[in-house]
């Protein structure tokens, strides 16, 4: 009666979407080989300063608490939150670091069959997390200038498109899309369709042009910003990210969050990060004149880099990706190399960077050839 029983040597049944996924490959951490004793990890877009003030101790304190469930509700930073963006509370839904509110927001809109659209190449999430629901990606090539591609966004918008990114800055080349052209991309999308305007490194920008999501959607209910305490705030370890959305799409994303997956020590490190707003400034501004310094060596050196607004810069080295890679590896030097089209280097602290700059250079002199990949 009933289900046949399988062989004995059947495995369980995985769900067959999950095969098309491609796995998600975080930086590397350890150099395979190299010739230096200090090692520079600069694949995964860290901040090189430590927590700021305040946030260790803060942390410390949540620790004599271990034995208790965090607050479900994320109270105290949701609260803190909302005041200092002056939104309403309902519209914030916190998660485990934005890739987290990333997974809840593919759970909350796709069914199996709906796309995905977004620019490519982009957050290399996006494509795992949806295949992860069954849904299917749409992506966009990036223009010569490595940025999205607004219009084409637009004409590839379908009647299964469901969650449209917009990854500003674009993530790993470091371009932005500016205000007066993502109004006119929004004002093309049906409004039962979500955009996500994920923020991630909205610190860094530095560009009068540059449009606060948390602006835009205001009117706009199908406009939903993605923020991270990662990047500027320094708290990569701890996982806390959060969208700011209307209802019903904030309640949904509230919904599907991993409950209690947001630690007491993250929710409490993430209010004191907010209350050390100079402090984080004063960090961001050191990173970004060490962006600016890089950026312009790079160009005497003679490479052709796209103008960046984050906390790392991109070089289009096509076939020889995986030479670049390894040749910077073998200093000591973990950049993020996706292989045929180019290498993402995060900014770290002066001497990572110097360090950086000289193996890029040693590199051009070697293989000049590097340049005819360039767009
Ligand atoms: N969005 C973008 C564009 C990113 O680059 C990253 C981190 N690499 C994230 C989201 C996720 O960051 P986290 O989960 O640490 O908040």
């Amino acid at each position: 009666m009933g289900h046949p029983r399988p062989a004995r040597d059947a495995s369980p049944i995985i769900r067959t979407a999950l095969g098309s996924i491609p796995a998600y490959r975080p930086g590397r951490s350890t150099p395979q080989t190299y010739n230096t004793p200090q090692t520079y990890k600069l694949s995964s877009n860290e901040n090189p300063f430590p927590p700021l003030p305040g946030v260790i101790e803060r942390a410390a304190a949540a620790a004599q608490r271990l034995n208790l469930y965090p607050d479900l509700r994320c109270t105290g930073l949701v609260h803190e939150l909302a005041t200092r963006l002056d939104v309403p509370e309902e519209h914030l839904a916190t998660g485990t670091g934005s890739v987290g509110v990333t997974q809840q927001l593919l759970q909350v809109t796709c069914e199996p069959g709906d796309e995905v659209l977004y620019a490519w190449r982009s957050f290399e999430a996006y494509p795992v997390l949806t295949h992860v629901v069954g849904a299917r990606p749409v992506q966009v090539p990036l223009t010569d200038g490595e940025a999205h591609d607004l219009d084409a966004m637009a004409d590839a918008i379908t009647e299964r498109t469901r969650l449209i990114f917009v990854c500003n800055p674009n993530n790993p080349t470091g371009t932005i899309v500016r205000r007066a052209e993502l109004e006119r991309f929004l004002d093309r999308v049906p409004a039962d369709c979500l955009v996500v305007l994920d923020e991630a490194y909205i610190e860094f920008v530095d560009d009068p042009d540059y449009p606060d999501g948390i602006e835009l959607y205001r009117d706009r209910p199908n406009v939903c910003v993605l923020r991270t305490f990662s990047k500027a705030y320094g708290l990569a370890g701890l996982r806390v990210g959060y969208a700011v959305a209307h209802e019903p799409v904030a309640t949904a994303l509230r919904k599907v969050a991993v409950p209690f997956g947001v630690t007491q020590f993250a929710q409490d490190a993430a209010v004191e990060s907010l209350r050390s707003e100079e402090a984080m400034r004063e960090r961001v501004a050191a990173v970004s004149a060490e962006r600016e310094r890089v950026f312009g060596t790079l160009v005497e050196q003679g490479w052709r880099v796209p103008p960046s607004y984050a906390n790392f810069v991109w070089l289009r080295t096509g076939e020889q990706t995986d030479a670049f890679s390894e040749a910077c590896e073998n200093e000591g030097i973990l950049v993020r190399a996706f292989g045929g089209e180019g290498a993402r280097i995060s900014l770290g602290t002066p001497a990572a960077n110097d360090h950086f700059l000289w193996a890029a250079e040693r590199f051009l002199k070697q293989c000049p050839d590097v340049r005819r990949d360039h767009r």
